[in-house]
């Protein structure tokens, strides 16, 4: 490491490039947001994302005794904007797909949550013949109907559910909320074979990040290769308040970086994204939050043995 500090921070590390063992990606669309009638303000996501990112964890960590230099970090930068919003979906696929066959995971930053469906889409296309799983960390179930035809934030994972070349009993809705949740979507999950685990079942004490855990090695019984997908309104208004649709229920930011840690640190875990960052709504605490997710899903793979 040539870095001439002291003091070596996660912004020093990162290099611009597809190449790493983890590499950036940033999607800038919430016309997928807007479709499904949420606030837009997450195109701003990964530019707000990447500030947050000079200004957050150091890359030799002494209290987990990690050092993030053993592993490579690369910035991909982002999908062009301007693009229609199916369009900015083929281009994301087409980006992640090219991380993951140069060997990297992929942490791709939202943008809106319709992002998941073309991110799946590029573990899928990249590992044809693997049994894939895939947990979504969210408040919500993202199962509604396309709207017109079109995709939006509250569609990824139906239209993972209907792709035949993905099973739903791999896929786990992780920290749903009844409340944000039609009886109708967690039924059709359910006919999916698909897994929910309700918010308050892992709401007491220390239970969400072991149920993460958990969840991770029950999918990686069957599954070569996971993607963990994080939407931040799971998480407590109170932590992250700048997302399109804030709950005062929810994960702590503890919670999330533990299960950050977790993810990343998962032999399987081969793509991550994480969803729905509104720095128009507001813009430091969850900016700090989200970043703090990437950090430690950073230290995570860097704890992978033979990372
Ligand atoms: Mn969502």
């Amino acid at each position: 490491m040539d870095i001439m500090t002291d003091d070596p921070k996660l912004a020093d590390i990162i290099h611009p490039g597809q190449e790493g063992n983890v590499v950036l990606l940033g999607f800038p669309y919430d016309t997928g947001v807007e479709i499904n009638g949420g606030r837009p303000g997450a195109r701003h996501g990964p530019e707000k994302f990447r500030s947050w990112i000079r200004r957050y964890g150091t890359a030799d960590n002494p209290e987990l005794d990690i050092d993030l230099s053993g592993i490579t970090l690369a910035d991909a930068g982002n999908i062009p904007v301007g693009l229609p919003l199916d369009q900015s979906h083929t281009a994301l696929t087409r980006q992640t797909a090219s991380i993951i066959q140069k060997g990297g995971i992929p942490f791709v930053v939202g943008g809106g949550n319709d992002q998941s469906y073309p991110n799946a889409c590029a573990l899928l296309d990249s590992k044809p013949d693997t049994p894939v799983g895939v947990i979504n960390i969210d408040a919500h179930l993202d199962v509604r109907p396309l709207k017109d035809g079109q995709a939006h934030s509250g569609s990824p994972f139906r239209l993972l559910l209907e792709d035949s070349r993905f099973s739903g009993s791999q896929f786990i809705e992780f920290a749903a909320q009844g409340s944000q949740v039609s009886r109708e979507h967690a039924r059709y999950v359910k006919d999916k074979e698909g897994n929910i685990i309700w918010y308050s079942e892992v709401s007491r004490g220390d239970a969400a990040a072991q149920a993460f855990r958990s969840a991770l090695g029950r999918l990686a019984w069957e599954c070569d290769s996971l993607f963990v997908s994080f939407d931040l309104d799971s998480i407590r208004a109170s932590d992250a308040p700048g997302v399109s649709c804030p709950s005062v229920l929810g994960l702590r930011a503890k919670e999330a970086f533990e299960m950050a840690f977790n993810a990343g640190a998962h032999p399987k875990v081969d793509l991550f994204d994480l969803s729905e960052y509104n720095p128009l709504i507001e813009e430091e605490r969850t900016g700090r939050l989200a970043v703090g997710i990437f950090y430690h899903f950073c230290l995570g793979v860097a704890s992978r043995k033979g990372a």
